[in-house]
């Protein structure tokens, strides 16, 4: 087999951390192409030694000397891209077969849609991008014949026990229903009350994923089975109402597709990223991932509840954004971006952020997208709008 050429964008997180920990496990089978930050220069300068990265990516280009220093420092003569724009040049660089898009939020966009014009094999972390422009993905991995594999654990699994067929339709191909698993994070069994006073690091403090800040608050309020649902709607061509949640605390059964027949299959494993990476990875082929094995003589039970939508009304809303669709998407994604940034400097408190997102999406008109350029500028619209939200209530 030939080794396959990679980048990494958002290689120093906790999803690009653990790609790279299943990359050292086959060296033979993939060789590192660019690998990218947003400031970590001295992290980042590291891996680049460490995984023989051609090119080193730092998308805040005033770290772009100290960056150079670094590598010099380690011996190490990646080339450095510096820039915003550097994102989407490393995301389509020839030498590169499969991209990991794992940078954080909105931010990530462009690359990560680079990457599928240019027909890259997509390994998608990137959620927000998927939620925020999932019609553009879709009709540009259609036009470059670009595969996009989901590394949400979640999306990850279906895609997993879906039929290889799925993109002609669900119905066509049997299925009824996607059953996302949410683990109902930190707070599942806390009061309303209570949930006032939660701090950023109470709420980062996930009981069974080690995750970046941004996703772990995210989990916390179930914003983040929101933005799943809406990232399962594009990423599986699925009507609204062909997809559910349903809570699931011990994380082991990571999602489940309820066929016509009453047949319901679900995919399980420990809760570590590093599965669905090695999954996304080595697909159709599957690859040691360095994990511990799941026993289910040592978990126990399985429990599984209704989500309950009104201690955790950010889930409700997403529901609402999935069929209202257009710029929904954007506006609800953005203006989460900026509560969650504020809840996590101490601005707002806990159940602030799905009073700010809410107000937001009343405060921003409604519309249909049909480029990128469309996609930023509702973007920027709905963060002006949360951030004024934000502002009336500190
Ligand atoms: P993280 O915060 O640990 O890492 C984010 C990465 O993005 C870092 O490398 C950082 O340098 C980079 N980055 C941040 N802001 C940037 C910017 N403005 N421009 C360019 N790069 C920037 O996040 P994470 O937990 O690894 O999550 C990454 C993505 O994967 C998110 O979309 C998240 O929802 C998704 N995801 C994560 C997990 C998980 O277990 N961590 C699970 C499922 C999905
Ligand atoms: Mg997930």
């Amino acid at each position: 087999m030939t080794s396959q050429g990679i980048t990494v964008l958002g290689s120093t997180g906790s999803i690009g951390e653990s790609t790279l920990k299943v990359l050292a496990l086959h060296p033979d089978r993939y060789h590192v192409i660019a690998l990218s930050a947003h400031s970590n220069f001295e992290r980042l300068a590291e891996q680049c030694k460490q995984h023989r990265a051609r090119y080193a990516v730092i998308s805040d280009k005033d770290k772009a000397n100290q960056l150079r220093a670094a590598l010099d420092a380690h011996g190490c003569s990646a080339e450095v891209l510096a820039g915003h724009n550097a994102l989407s040049e490393a995301a389509c660089l020839d030498e590169t077969e499969v991209v990991m898009a794992a940078i954080v939020g909105a931010a990530g966009l462009e690359s990560t849609l680079r990457a599928v014009e240019s027909g890259k094999r997509l390994l998608l972390a990137n959620k927000e991008s998927m939620v925020i422009a999932g019609e553009l993905f879709r009709k540009a991995a259609a036009e470059s014949g670009a595969t996009i594999i989901p590394v949400d654990s979640e999306h990850n699994a279906l895609f997993q026990v879906l039929p290889k067929n799925f993109d002609k339709g669900l119905s066509q191909v049997g299925v009824e229903q996607l059953i996302l698993t949410a683990s109902g994070g930190p707070f599942l069994h806390t009061e309303r009350a209570e949930l006032e006073n939660i701090t950023p690091e109470q709420a980062c403090k996930h009981p069974n994923w080690d995750m970046g800040r941004k996703i772990s608050v995210d989990s916390a309020t179930l914003m983040n089975k929101g933005l799943e649902i809406i990232e399962a709607r594009w990423l599986f061509n699925a009507r609204p109402e062909q997809i559910a949640v349903i809570v699931h605390p011990q994380s082991i059964v990571h999602s489940m597709v309820a066929y016509r027949d009453g047949s319901v299959l679900a995919q399980m494993g420990m809760p570590d990223m590093r599965t669905p990476i090695a999954y996304a990875l080595a697909w159709p082929d599957r690859i040691e991932a360095g994990v511990e094995r799941l026993n289910l003589a040592d978990v126990h039970k399985l429990e599984f509840y209704q989500p309950d939508l009104e201690r955790f009304p950010g889930l409700g809303l997403a529901f609402q954004v999935l069929e209202a669709g257009g710029n929904a998407p954007v506006t609800f994604n953005a203006a989460n971006e900026v509560a969650v940034d504020a809840f996590l400097h101490h601005r707002i408190g806990f159940l602030q952020i799905a009073s700010v997102v809410s107000a937001a999406m009343e405060r921003c008109k409604q519309g249909k997208i049909g480029s990128i350029d469309e996609v930023l500028e509702f973007d920027r619209v709905a963060r002006e709008a949360a951030v004024q939200c934000v502002n009336s209530l500190v």
